[in-house]
């Protein structure tokens, strides 16, 4: 009798932590239902992106994501295709109020399943969930201010390289959990799927007109990024050619060269990076390119289109590359 009530009573608490944790959730994507700009709510797309399991494609959770101020973790997942090897990465969501990159890779998820089966790709298609459902562009903090030290999710200054001091680091540590296990994932995956293009795709909220950063060895002259501007021009959106972004960098036919800004894309292209005080072997991708869509200027609908272009364009480019490694003639 005794046993019995017990184990009633043990039911009703695991019904009543259950309750509690779909509570969670609902309040959980209350938010995302409130953003009204068209993007499809987180759900969706974390089932459709952790769909290429189906596929023959690895999901790795890099971590739950659960920030001050969230009620629940958010897994940052990774997705790797069946092939190893010399590989195309892209990278989505790093800021949560830059909705089109996410939504465009959701679009194009075929295209990209279809790479994969004959291109080595690895997959990091919203980096920032909690920004996401929250249109934050960082983890503590919706927007940048010079009052608040701004977590990002791709801060890599523990990683790379201090030009002021060689053989040192520019931070001691990362600047959130998020970052840390982002960039060890990066460094711990380049050994199976080193990368040999990086796409990150990108939004500013501040631009009228659009560019392309190309951080890789070619810098401002690599083809790729030419295609990534014409692909930018022919979907509509405005672009500025030349003169210098906000921060004061150098415009050449709508690209920016490499520049030191501490952000994954910085780590992708690095060459040595600093892992607890040594040097160390960096990803070294020979092509990085950030796109920035101007969202002050082109609607939601439009800034998708746009994405989805320059991705069909680069997936169809590297799917007939040819590389020793992976494709022996
Ligand atoms: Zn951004």
């Amino acid at each position: 009798m005794t046993s019995h009530h017990g184990k009633g009573a043990l039911h009703l608490a695991m019904v009543a932590l259950l309750a509690a944790i779909l509570g969670a959730c609902a309040q959980e994507s209350s938010p995302n239902e409130d953003l009204e700009d068209g993007r499809r709510p987180y759900s969706e797309l974390y089932e459709a992106f952790s769909g290429l399991t189906d596929r023959g494609w690895t999901l790795d959770v890099i971590i739950e994501s659960r920030p001050t101020g969230t009620t629940a973790a958010l897994p940052i997942i990774a997705l790797r295709s069946p092939v190893e090897g010399d590989a195309a990465w892209f990278l989505s969501g790093i800021h949560g109020e830059e909705p089109a990159g996410p939504n465009a890779l959701f679009t194009v998820l075929d295209d990209i399943a279809l790479l994969g089966e004959r291109y080595p790709v690895v997959l990091m298609p919203l980096l920032n969930p909690q920004g996401y459902v929250r249109n934050w562009r960082y983890l503590n903090t919706p927007v940048y201010s010079e009052s608040v030290e701004a977590q990002s999710v791709g801060d890599s200054s523990h990683l790379l390289v201090d030009p002021a001091a060689p053989g040192t680091a520019r931070a001691d540590a990362a600047s959130s959990p998020e970052a840390a296990a982002i960039t060890a994932y990066v460094l711990q995956t380049m050994s199976t799927y080193p990368p040999r293009y990086s796409i990150d795709l990108h939004e500013d909220n501040m631009l009228q007109r659009g560019y392309v950063y190309s951080q890789g060895e070619l810098g401002a002259a690599d083809p790729l990024a030419r295609e990534a501007v014409d692909a930018l021009k022919s979907s509509g959106i405005p672009l500025q050619l030349d003169g210098e972004t906000r921060f004061g960098e150098q415009i050449e036919n709508g690209i920016i060269g490499p520049v030191t800004d501490s952000s994954i894309d910085e780590l992708m292209s690095a060459s040595e990076v600093v892992v607890e005080g040594t040097i160390a072997s960096g990803p070294a991708a020979a092509t990085v390119l950030v796109f920035e869509t101007p969202s002050a200027a082109a609607s939601f609908d439009n800034r998708v289109t746009a994405h989805v272009e320059l991705l069909r364009r680069l997936i169809d480019k590297i799917g007939t590359e040819s590389t020793p490694e992976s494709r022996p003639e």
